[in-house]
């Protein structure tokens, strides 16, 4: 079943709300009315029945009574009166009840003080009666007041018939105002929809209007604001990111299409065609090596790594990879040293971990001049493993720090340098580290060198050699 529109639901629960409340109100009101008028009516029927019974204590003789009675009390527009004696005679009847008998009224006579109740007559009238026994000077007495219950009745109903009319036209009104007042309330929804539908891939620099922040609609109007920013910069970062990867991948392809025609263009030597077969491979290792770092980065942003929590002896790691660039180092005349207290144990992945100290090292290596150094310093300190890798190479401008670990981000001195670098070691290494809970900085200052800081929270401290077993590698580690 098609469901109503929100403007709709609004409207009727709005509706109903004022009905019920309506309803409830006119209903209070009519017990109300009741209540008040038999109360007034109850009152002034004991007035009368008073009244009389001060005429029946003066009179001096019955027949002085009745004399009395016929003329004050015979005729009256609203109330009917009746004395009878004990054993049912009557005494005095108003013109309004002739012909009735004590019978025809509900009378205690046990009772002292005054009763009423209602009853109806012969005839169908109903009345309120009030009675009195007394004691008098020609015997017991009832006295009774008795006035037509009809006024309180047709006062009733012209309520319960006014509220009949009122109920319906209000009820009517409310709905007519909720639905004019949903419209409004909806309105700026219908246009926070209309401005987001209108809203593509492409124009992503528009932005919903905000009429008022402080309001729900506002609030939902700046949150899709935040959203589509948060979009934009995604979708400018993947095209970037495309255009940067293009753009690397084209580079060698240019390379090694050049080579390979300026090659075929006449007939060379044995030594031409090695020699070009050679830019051929390197720029192919190039390309490997390229591809290789796009997949681990997409893989990292598909969140396809999930994060590995094996235990990782971050001094065996160290070692190994200081290790694995100590030919490099030697060969461009850098001296390279490691200094690790104790056996860290860091939690994570053993590969990545060594994959991102890997790209630092290569780095500060790379980028520092024969007759420099670069120390690896480990320690642990705040229950955190603190790894600085410091080289004494050409340093980093400031205004390039900040954007280091941004994708395919190289230093234009570096890029002159021809190191063949594609501007993604940092962000894979940053991907790794915090793989492993870590944190990665950099400071550096030119000419005088660089320290990329890593910070592992510390699992815990392996006490002797004896509990190096992690990946079966106490032995490579050579600790
Ligand atoms: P690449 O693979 O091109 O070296 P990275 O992301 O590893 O890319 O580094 C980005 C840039 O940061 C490099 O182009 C280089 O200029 C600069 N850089 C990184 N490490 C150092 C360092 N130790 N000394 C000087 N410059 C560095």
């Amino acid at each position: 079943m098609k469901r109503l529109s929100l403007r709709w639901r609004m409207t009727l629960w709005y509706g109903a709300a004022v009905a019920a409340s309506l309803l409830i109100t006119g209903i209070a009101l009519v017990i109300l009315a009741r209540h008040v008028l038999a109360d007034r009516m109850d009152h002034a029927l004991r007035e009368e029945l008073r009244e009389i019974s001060l005429e029946l204590e003066m009179s001096v003789g019955l027949a002085e009574f009745q004399n009395a009675a016929n003329a004050r009390f015979f005729h009256h527009d609203i109330y009917e009166f009746a004395v009878f004696t004990a054993d049912g005679q009557v005494v005095f009847l108003s013109a309004g009840l002739q012909n009735l008998e004590s019978s025809n009224f509900p009378v205690d006579t046990a009772k002292a003080d005054i009763q009423t109740s209602g009853t109806v007559l012969p005839w169908g009238a109903q009345l309120l009666v009030a009675t009195w026994t007394k004691a008098s000077s020609f015997g017991p007495l009832t006295v009774l007041s008795a006035t037509s219950l009809n006024p309180v009745t047709d006062e009733v109903r012209r309520l319960e018939s006014m509220i009949g009319v009122v109920f319906p036209l209000a009820t009517l009104i409310a709905l007519t105002g909720g639905y004019w007042l949903s419209g409004r309330a909806l309105n700026p929804v219908r246009e926070l929809a209309l401005a987001a539908g209108s809203m593509s891939i492409n124009c992503l620099d528009k932005r919903v209007p905000v009429t008022n922040p402080h309001d729900e609609i506002g609030q939902l109007a700046t949150t899709l604001n935040s959203l589509i920013s948060r979009l934009e910069t995604a979708v400018t970062e993947i095209r970037r990111f495309t255009a940067d990867a293009s753009h690397e991948i084209r580079t060698p392809l240019a390379a090694i299409r050049m080579e390979a025609e300026l090659a075929l263009s006449r007939i060379r030597s044995d030594n031409e065609y090695r020699l070009a077969l050679s830019v051929v491979v390197e720029e192919v290792t190039r390309l490997g090596r390229l591809a290789d770092q796009l997949l681990d980065l997409s893989r990292h942003d598909a969140g396809l790594r999930q994060k590995c929590t094996a235990r990782i002896n971050v001094s065996h790691v160290l070692h190994e990879t200081v290790e694995k660039l100590t030919g490099i180092s030697k060969s461009k005349g850098v001296k390279l040293t490691l200094d690790c207290e104790g056996i860290p144990v860091a939690l994570g992945d053993e590969i990545r971990l060594r994959q991102a100290f890997c790209n630092v090292l290569e780095n500060a290596i790379k980028y520092t001049a024969s007759g420099g150094s670069v120390s690896v310093c480990c320690k642990v300190q705040q229950k955190q493993i603190r790894i600085e890798f410091r080289d004494t190479g050409i340093g980093i401008y400031p205004e390039h720090i900040p954007r280091l670990f941004e994708r395919f981000y190289r230093v234009d001195e570096s890029r002159s340098q021809n190191t063949g670098g594609a501007g993604l070691g940092l962000p894979i290494a940053r991907a790794h580290v915090q793989s492993c809970f870590g944190e990665i900085s950099i400071t550096s200052k030119p000419g005088v060198g660089t320290a990329v800081l890593v910070l592992l929270p510390v699992l815990d401290e392996l006490e002797s050699k004896a509990e190096f077993t992690l990946n079966g590698s106490m032995a490579a580690a050579g600790i």
